[in-house]
């Protein structure tokens, strides 16, 4: 049976926005994210984070530097009994010619065929047209924005809501 997921992006939705994040001690939880994702796993979401690292092309970090922050980040959602499915991760930069680097849905259709997802039953959260744009290329058609992390040219938005943060989801997503 495919389950149904939940894809969230990470800087801005997850955590607050700092430009090129790598260190623990600058990663700060955005309020409500922990509730947010209980509440998706109890309507039997899976939650899965795809996000665009080109701060490791950049060389601004390494590799191993964004798997420190992953783990940490990861054992937090543990600590408060939630179970991350699965966290996605596109290092290339803007000129890369990656399939992986939203705009593009490479993230998505790769999740999609380890963990057969019903992208039809599937919602993506971000904060960025971007995420809007691989999702909808990936078959998921639910896409919210939330105004917690860049600023979005709301008017000219694909997405289908536009919300303060992740807290205001529990309204949208109700089964
Ligand atoms: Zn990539």
């Amino acid at each position: 049976m495919p389950i149904k997921a939940i894809f969230l992006d990470r800087d801005g939705v997850v955590n607050k926005e700092v430009n090129y994040l790598f260190k623990i001690e600058d990663f700060e939880f955005i309020d409500g994210i922990f509730d947010a994702c209980l509440y998706f796993q109890n309507l039997g979401y899976a939650i899965i984070i795809v996000t665009n690292q080109s701060g490791i092309a950049r060389k601004y970090y390494t590799e191993n530097d964004y798997q420190i922050v992953t783990k940490w980040m990861l054992d937090q959602f543990k600590y408060k009994n939630i179970n991350i499915l699965d966290i996605l991760h596109c290092p290339h930069g803007p000129d890369s010619t990656c399939d992986c680097r939203k705009p593009k849905p490479g993230m998505f259709l790769k999740a999609k065929a380890i963990h057969n997802i019903d992208m039809e039953k599937s919602w993506m959260i971000g904060d960025k047209e971007i995420d809007t744009i691989a999702a909808n290329s990936a078959g998921i058609d639910n896409t919210i924005l939330v105004r917690s992390g860049h600023r979005i040219d709301e008017p000219n938005s694909n997405a289908n809501i536009i919300l303060d943060s992740i807290l205001q989801t529990k309204q949208i997503i109700t089964e």
